[in-house]
């Protein structure tokens, strides 16, 4: 029997109300125009239908859209950081479209409100900060068809997760986070494995908080980011050994990555306050890529809005090491020593590491984590 747990305490949605576009599979979906959505919409399309994109309930038409991209707000004045849309090669002739994934399943159905013309460059410029096709997000809008398909979203059938222990709804969250009691909860996002620097920022954000969600993103990323399977086994192996099991949850978030740097860091937020969470750790370049954002750009961003619009808490951490000299993890605000105290190792140094079967040193990756990625890179 379901037991109501009481999630007043938690922050509340984005724009008030947790949205759920599930519903029955209408009558006649097979005779429907059918739409083939990319990965990346579909992991936008699963998200709408749980609430992780509250207020949104489908792809944003043309009025919400312009806004976003001006002015990171949604026609209601409400923040919104990035666009939600789907694209299209040309205007459906019906006013109700089948969306299906790229294996062919049908998902969902959606409501056509219009469809209109997009400026890509445009786009690029204000959500990317550059025009350049280098940039794997700018790549990907210069790729899609040419015009955006608005309307309100059903969808009847969930892409199964390939994770689906850690398939954690926005109302699966907050259900958990209630039963224990917890209010303030802090988000990290993440799509690397954690070495000690990203373990430090998290538990020194859990000290402060009730809770912890730990929650990397699941959907596509780069060729060259660590692939989620090995990352996710690298996350339990941690959490087992290091982290106290009734303080953390442990969830995938299944959006795709847009490597929108400060825009993305912002939309990362939001997405976690409609988890439950009401803090948020942003690190240096968060959602970044190569060197298109500066290094405080995603902190920063947040001072674009008054504190109580977003409602949910950004948390700013510095880079993190070990010092030899203090003994401890430690970031340049609480450190004063110099470089030569410190155990700093570059990700090419330590992927060369891995790649040759070696430990990295204890003080920068926990032994346990060390081993399951050079397991994987033993493999791959
Ligand atoms: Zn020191």
């Amino acid at each position: 029997m379901a037991v109501a747990t009481d999630t007043s305490r938690l922050i509340k949605p984005h724009g008030g109300q947790l949205v759920d576009r599930t519903g029955e599979r209408p009558d006649g979906v097979d005779s429907l125009e059918r739409l083939t959505l990319t990965s990346r919409e579909v992991s936008d399309l699963d998200m709408l239908a749980t609430g992780a994109l509250s207020p949104l309930e489908g792809f944003l038409n043309r009025e919400d859209y312009e806004s976003v991209v001006e002015s990171m707000r949604l026609a209601s004045g409400l923040p919104w950081a990035l666009p939600v849309c789907l694209a299209v090669d040309a205007a459906p002739s019906g006013d109700r479209v089948a969306l299906a994934d790229e294996q062919g399943r049908l998902l969902a159905v959606l409501d056509v409100d219009e469809a209109y013309e997009y400026d890509k460059e445009r786009e690029a410029e204000r959500c990317f900060r550059t025009t350049e096709d280098a940039h794997p997000g700018v790549a990907r809008l210069y790729a899609q068809k040419p015009l955006y398909l608005a309307g309100q979203v059903t969808v009847f059938e969930r892409v199964p997760s390939p994770y689906p222990e850690l398939a954690l709804d926005p109302a699966d969250t907050r259900r958990i986070f209630a039963e224990r009691g917890w209010k303030r909860v802090v988000g990290f996002q993440t799509r690397n494995p954690i070495h000690r620097a990203h373990e430090y920022l998290t538990k020194g954000a859990l000290e402060t908080v009730d809770g912890l969600l730990i929650h990397p993103l699941i959907g596509e990323t780069k060729s060259d980011d660590v692939p989620a399977a090995t990352r996710i086994e690298c996350y339990r192996i941690l959490l087992e050994n290091y982290y106290p099991g009734d303080r953390v949850v442990l969830s995938a978030f299944p959006a795709a990555m847009r490597y929108a740097g400060p825009r993305e860091a912002i939309w990362h937020a939001i997405c976690r306050k409609n988890y439950g969470c009401s803090h948020f750790i942003v690190g240096r370049d968060h959602a970044g890529v190569g060197s298109y954002y500066g290094t405080y750009d995603a902190q920063l961003i947040f001072d674009e809005f008054e504190p109580h619009e977003l409602d949910i808490e950004p948390m700013f951490f510095e880079h993190s090491f070990w010092c030899k000299v203090c003994g401890q993890m430690a970031t340049p605000k609480t450190c004063p020593h110099g470089d030569e105290d410190r155990v700093a190792l570059s990700g090419t140094k330590v992927r060369e590491l891995l790649a040759a079967g070696e430990l990295p040193p204890a003080e920068f990756s926990r032994p346990e984590v060390a081993k399951v990625l050079i397991e994987a890179y033993r493999q791959g």
